[in-house]
């Protein structure tokens, strides 16, 4: 493998640009138009959600907290409330705690180095590596499920494995990386984006991929399409993940909540309308506790439930 990605980076990088400048989604976190701030919220938002639902819930948070302070000084539950249907919330608390350290800590700035980045709370190898490339422009590979599907097919002609990048996949993605900065980043962004749109994880559309000519995979004839995917769909129905999102939803909805503008003032749903909420107790209830836990939501001595202040 050590030879393969360099050479053919610069074989495949002109059609993939090429590729890249007529369909790069326009998304309101790229191209220079929001701040470092905004990509990482950008980022954050995007893990385990797809991109195209992350776009409404982006622009109304951008709105409301453009930078890291107006987050820190948000009560628990606007941010929870304004995290909606994105899914995995405690990301929206990480990511407050994260502003916070950014605005006491950093002069609410972004610091510009990897050590930097990554010592902030919730912030990983992925995120940080994304902000240095996407907001500062830096030459770092960046190594997320799409970029390893892609550059694992296109190189190496094999699926790449579940579970956390290996360190032949980092090997493969420095090597593949331009070593021009600007070209670099444009990298990162392009296999992205074709792991997004094109090479997709079950269906890749090798019909009308710009570098079908050079992918190792495709010529191949595609061994074990999709057999290794990299995360199993999970089933949500019936998971204390829905059930979850159900007790959060309901208390998003209550009066006086951010929407209502009486941000964190607290109304609380009365434990006979929480038991409503879902039919097998035992299990609402350890979803209760879970989200206890994870200090998204507040327990009330009389059994009724609130966003946190
Ligand atoms: S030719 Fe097919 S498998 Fe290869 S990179 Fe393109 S879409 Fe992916």
């Amino acid at each position: 493998m050590n030879d393969t990605a360099a050479p053919l980076s610069a074989s495949v990088s002109t059609p993939l640009f090429a590729w890249w400048h007529a369909n790069a989604r326009d998304l309101p976190w790229r191209f220079g138009r929001t701040t470092p701030w905004g990509v990482l919220v950008s980022e954050v938002m995007s893990q385990q959600t797809q991109m195209s639902r992350v776009v409404p819930y982006w622009e109304g948070w951008m709105a409301v907290w453009p930078d890291a302070a107006s987050l820190a000084h948000a009560s628990k539950a606007e941010v929870i409330t304004a995290w909606g249907r994105l899914g995995y919330p405690r990301r929206a608390l990480r990511l407050q705690e994260c502003a916070r350290a950014v605005a006491d800590e950093c002069g609410d700035e972004l610091p510009r180095d990897y050590d930097g980045l990554t010592a902030l709370p919730g912030i990983g190898d992925y995120t940080a590596s994304a902000v240095l490339s996407f907001a500062f422009g830096e030459r770092i590979a960046v190594v997320d499920t799409n970029i390893r599907r892609v550059l694992s097919r296109l190189f190496l002609g094999v699926e790449s494995r579940g579970g956390a990048a290996s360190p032949a996949e980092r090997e493969l993605a420095n090597r593949a990386l331009p070593e021009d900065a600007a070209r670099s980043v444009t990298w990162n962004q392009a296999v992205m984006e074709l792991g997004a749109l094109v090479c997709t994880a079950k269906a890749p559309a090798c019909d009308v991929c710009p570098v079908a000519h050079r992918c190792a995979f495709l010529a191949a004839g595609r061994p074990g399409l999709g057999e290794r995917r990299t995360r199993p769909r999970q089933r949500f129905q019936g998971t204390d993940r829905q059930v979850r999102g159900i007790v959060l939803d309901a208390l998003r909805k209550l009066p006086g909540d951010v929407r209502g503008g009486n941000a964190g003032a607290g109304a609380s749903l009365p434990r006979v309308q929480v038991e409503r909420l879902w039919k097998d107790r035992a299990q609402l209830d350890a979803c209760i506790a879970s989200l206890d836990e994870d200090g998204l939501i507040e327990i009330q001595p009389d059994g009724s439930l609130r966003l946190p202040a």
